[in-house]
């Protein structure tokens, strides 16, 4: 078995991984190590969770180790796909290159270029960047790139997602020709290979296993559901989540929920919040100190339920996730390899549950075919397809609750029908930043159409509380007219 100390790392990097608690290196570690030392160009098709960071930043650090960089001329470079994969890139470099006297500046949106810029004016060995911060700062002639002698390109297939192929290949031109490239990708579209052959020479290609297919200790189950009405369907499916989520009990300390759109994940952050469960959202709109702290208070246990964008939670390392829920079934089957890797790490035991509605049923075939494996199917929690009374806030009347009941108190941890109409209705105007009352202590009027019936009726007791007179109209009451006979009622 191969050891870190087989691998010809610098001994004040050894150090550091040991301290780190690594006892051996990982395949892609073991495949991508040796071959990064030697000078030459990787391409590694890994994805997060395989130890793939440490595989390039220990030869990084070690070829670092020797030479000092010159003011504004960085001599390698990390580029990542989003803020916090960059951040996560730069703790990795704090802790492994902590016995080495290393300079390294992270560009990323959301921070200040001034302080950036003081970073990049010193002199930087590592420069850890966004493809967009990192164009913006060699536009504006604060950075050269002619002295870059190792170009990292972490997540290639995210950075092909998000639209960073032509940012990609411009910083590459801006690189010199004689720098080696470490390139890391989860999978290899066609346009990654095109930029892989042209950009890189003669690489060394490691292909690790997917985790998907590796990973055993992950459950698996999904929820067929279908929303009693298509307009009623979001509501119902938050509630569905609600009930899954209830359903693990104490076995979910914490747990990410995915979603597809940033809109759903503030929606549903905000509608979990409500009704009581301690959530937060994160996607790429949020400003940089909020996503950091969201993302600090879940890894520190503070948060327990983080609501995430693919983009957002990409390669985040998070390290004992106990359940993963997709909200909304992945459109690119790859994403739910991505998505349910994050639990069930370092042989762990994790949970990963999805609900699917009939128009995801295509893209819930594509993962199972790429899995090569059923996904089980779980009980629908609301029974099947069933209305669900308690969180839609235009039920059908036949399943209202009757009007002449008492107000229910609602507790402060499950919401009242009425706190859950008006946190619905609050949670799917996201624009609004009127606050909404958890507990109100009366359900609210009926608003809206067709809802005139019951007033009339509200207004029809009204009058005989304030009159003591009978129900006018349905009770007793018979309107004289009734009475008259049909020839009597034509005289008149
Ligand atoms: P990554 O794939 O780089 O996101 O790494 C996933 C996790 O594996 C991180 O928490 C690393 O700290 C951890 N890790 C990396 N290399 C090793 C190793 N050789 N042994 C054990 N854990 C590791």
């Amino acid at each position: 078995m191969t050891k870190f100390s087989d691998l010809n790392l610098n001994p004040k990097v050894l150090k550091a991984v040991e301290e780190a608690g690594y006892e051996t290196p990982t395949p892609i570690q073991e495949g991508a190590i040796p071959p990064a030392l030697e000078g030459r160009d990787v391409l590694g098709i890994a994805q997060t969770g395989t130890g793939k960071t440490a595989s390039f930043t220990l030869p990084l650090i070690t070829q670092l180790a020797r030479g000092r960089a010159r003011a504004r001329m960085p001599r390698s470079l990390v580029l990542c796909p989003t803020r916090e994969l960059a951040a996560q890139v730069a703790e990795n470099f704090d802790t492994y290159a902590k016995y080495v006297k290393l300079s390294k500046a992270l560009l990323i949106g959301g921070v200040s270029f001034k302080e950036q810029d003081t970073l990049i004016d010193k002199g930087v060995d590592v420069l850890i960047a966004t493809p967009g911060r990192l164009l913006d700062h060699f536009e504006r002639g604060k950075l050269i790139l002619n002295d870059v002698k190792v170009m990292v390109v972490d997540e290639a297939d995210r950075m092909l997602d998000m639209g960073f192929i032509p940012d990609i290949e411009r910083i590459f031109g801006l690189t010199p020709f004689t720098r080696q490239t470490l390139f890391f990708s989860a999978t290899m579209a066609p346009e990654i290979e095109r930029i892989t052959n042209t950009f890189l020479s003669n690489p060394e290609r490691i292909e690790v296993a997917r985790q998907a297919t590796a990973s055993e200790t992950i459950e698996q189950g999904v929820v067929m559901f279908k929303g009693s009405r298509r307009d009623r369907e979001g509501s119902e499916k938050r509630k569905v989540l609600r009930l899954m989520i209830d359903g693990e009990g104490e076995k979910c300390t914490n747990a990410i929920i995915f979603c597809n759109r940033k809109t759903d994940v503030d929606i549903v952050a905000k509608s979990l919040k409500k009704y009581g469960y301690d959530a937060a959202p994160i996607h790429g709109d949020l400003d940089q100190s909020q996503r950091t702290r969201t993302l600090d208070g879940f890894r520190n246990g503070e948060l327990r339920f983080l609501v995430a964008s693919d983009v957002a939670a990409r390669g985040l390392d998070v390290p004992s996730v106990s359940h993963v829920f997709n909200f909304d079934v992945p459109s690119h089957a790859e994403d739910y390899v991505h998505r349910i890797g994050r639990t069930g790490r370092a042989g762990r035991d994790g949970k990963a549950m999805m609900i699917c509605v009939p128009r995801d049923e295509k893209n819930f075939d594509a993962i199972e075919k790429l899995i090569q494996k059923e996904i089980p199917r779980l009980d629908n929690p609301l029974g099947n397809t069933a209305p669900a009374p308690a969180a839609d806030d235009d039920a059908p009347k036949a399943e209202k609750p009757k009007r002449t009941r008492a107000p229910r108190k609602p507790k402060a941890d499950a919401p009242s029908e009425a706190v859950a109409e008006q946190v619905e209705a609050s949670a799917t105007v996201e624009a609004s930043t009127e606050p909404v009352a958890d507990t109100p202590a009366e359900p609210k009027p009926e608003r809206g159409r067709g809802r005139g019936s019951s007033g009339g009726r509200n207004r029809s007791s009204n009058r005989e509380d304030r009159g003591g007179n009978k129900v006018v109209g349905l009770g007793d009451h018979t309107p004289s007219f009734i009475e008259l006979s049909f020839e009597e009622r034509r005289a008149s």
